[in-house]
């Protein structure tokens, strides 16, 4: 395997690896040489060194995805494609362990998060490998006679995938297993704050022989590579995942060429309990959905809803759960808490709550920056009295920050849950079935869970409505995202006595 980095030493300091982009079949540093540092938010260090893409390796990347489109994987069947899809999943499966460690020095995710993470990737190389043969046409009976009409499905072309930090690896694997299974290509660009693991992927990738210029990584920013990308005239695809703001900004600037766009967006979700749920079931799984991963994850249950005769109840368990969480290093497997991923994101999410409160919130857990352990830590926070027209109900906190409201009947609770501008996904506390059913089809989301929440599968759709996002990831669906219909008709006659100045 091409080395796809060297090491940096500063005097005194310990060598830290400096990386190289992954352009068509070679590790290269940027055009101009230049590296920023990465750093790993539970030190506050710099851990490692990525380079920083110049236009010129943007497109070099977008060329090498062409070049590859255009070549051996072109030509592949859909078996074909399949078996390098497998062969990927088991070189995954070896380096999941490694993959997980680099994530977690990356984004401060917990290592036992980061460990499920990584060991669930192979699933979906091997679920869309299941798909890549089975890509049909259809035939269509011609709506007159002596023509035979039908479908090709074709892949798109070649594709840009941008990730959010939170979860690197899963949010490329969501877009990158489907575009393979397609028959696309791919650049991929991480988020600047966690540019390491995908490269480390790109080795996987490798590894595991598929041809030059399949999957391509440029690193740097969003606003410089991020933004190239996007308006690169031989892209034929954005596959974006991130905050709602930066997602409307991509699609506008796909559409300059009418570049194909999907969109998994940020979200409000609501966690309805009502109160004939079992509640200390309810209280584990809104821990789960707004404390696990320190909020930091799309479908964060950040809204309670909550049945007023409950409400006292469920608070109380769940400042109970909320002052036993354990806030520590990523890597111990005691710690249930890690530090939130960068600063920005810090001085986010403590504004956030220095407003609530100004404006009415109770604070009944947490609520401040927890500076015991340095880095980023900010106490498991749970403000009560929140009012639905408040910004903390409102506006995405991607942190660990429960609002809490209160309802008196179920169309009070569908309400207050759809009373947002995002629907990516909610739960569902009750003991109802039939309450259950009702409620889950009122709610504008693109998941909801039933006394359960938080989870994925490589079979299972997944995305948002209204401003969560647009097109879905994984299940059959993600592959039709990568996908254009080609339409073919074929005259069996000769063209004799067709007028040709009027429409067929
Ligand atoms: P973000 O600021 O929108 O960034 C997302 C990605 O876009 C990063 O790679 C970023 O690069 C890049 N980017 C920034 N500006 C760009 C531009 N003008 N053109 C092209 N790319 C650009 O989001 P984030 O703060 O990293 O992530 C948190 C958000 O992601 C939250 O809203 C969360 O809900 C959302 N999210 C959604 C899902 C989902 O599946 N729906 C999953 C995970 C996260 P740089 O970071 O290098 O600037």
């Amino acid at each position: 395997m091409a080395s796809s980095m060297t090491h940096f030493e500063e005097p005194g300091h310990e060598a830290l690896p400096v990386y190289e982009l992954r352009l068509g079949g070679s590790w290269r540093p940027a055009g101009d040489g230049r590296t920023y540092a990465a750093v790993n938010p539970f030190t506050d260090q710099a851990w490692a060194y990525a380079p920083e893409a110049t236009s010129a390796d943007v497109d070099t990347a977008v060329a090498a995805a062409r070049t590859a489109l255009h070549g051996p994987w072109g030509e592949m069947t859909g078996a074909e494609r399949a078996r390098h899809l497998r062969s990927l999943a088991t070189v995954l499966e070896e380096e999941a362990e490694h993959l997980a460690a680099i994530e977690t020095r990356g984004n401060g995710k917990l290592l036992r998060e980061t460990m499920a993470q990584a060991a669930s990737l192979p699933g979906y190389y091997q679920y869309f490998a299941g798909l890549a043969d089975k890509l049909e046409g259809t035939t269509i009976p011609a709506d007159k006679p002596g023509y035979f009409m039908y479908t090709r499905r074709e892949p798109v072309g070649v594709v840009a995938a941008i990730m959010a930090w939170n979860s690197p690896l899963l949010l490329l694997t969501w877009k990158l297993a489907p575009a393979l299974a397609a028959g696309c290509t791919v650049v991929a660009k991480p988020s600047a704050y966690t540019p390491v693991s995908t490269l480390e992927f790109a080795r996987c990738v490798e590894r595991a022989g598929l041809p030059d210029g399949v999957f391509n990584v440029v690193t740097g920013s969003g606003a410089d590579v991020g933004q190239q990308l996007v308006k690169h005239p031989d892209v034929d695809k954005v596959t974006f995942t991130g905050s709602t703001q930066t997602g409307i900004a991509v699609g506008k600037a796909a559409m300059e060429n009418v570049t194909r766009v999907s969109l998994e967006l940020g979200g409000k979700s609501a966690q309805v309990v009502f109160a004939d749920a079992e509640l200390e079931a309810a209280a584990i799984g809104v821990v789960s959905g707004i404390f696990a991963a320190t909020g930091q994850t799309c479908v964060a249950g950040s809204r309670l809803v909550v049945e007023q005769s409950a409400h006292d109840e469920i608070v109380a368990r769940l400042v109970h759960h909320a002052e036993k969480i354990r806030l520590g290093d990523p890597v111990d497997p005691a710690s249930e808490m890690g530090p939130l991923a960068n600063k920005p994101q810090l001085a986010k999410v403590s504004a956030l709550v220095q407003r609530a409160v100004e404006q009415g919130a109770h604070v009944a857990a947490g609520g401040r920056v927890s500076r015991e352990l340095g880095g980023l830590f900010f106490e498991p926070t749970i403000l009560t009295g929140v009012r639905p027209d408040m910004e903390i109900a409102r506006e995405e906190v991607f942190g660990p920050v429960l609002a809490v409201m209160r309802f008196d009947d179920e169309d009070e609770a569908v309400a207050l849950a759809n009373d947002t501008r995002f629907g990516l996904a909610a739960g569902l506390w009750t003991e109802n079935v039939r309450r259950a059913h009702r409620v889950a089809h009122r709610l504008e989301a693109g998941t909801v869970w039933i006394n359960a929440y938080r989870m994925v599968a490589p079979n299972a759709p997944f995305g948002g409505v209204k401003l969560s996002g647009i097109g879905r990831e994984n299940g059959r669906d993600a592959v039709q995202e990568y996908l254009e219909t080609k339409t073919i008709w074929l005259a069996l006659n000769e063209a004799e006595g067709r007028d040709p100045f009027s429409i067929g």
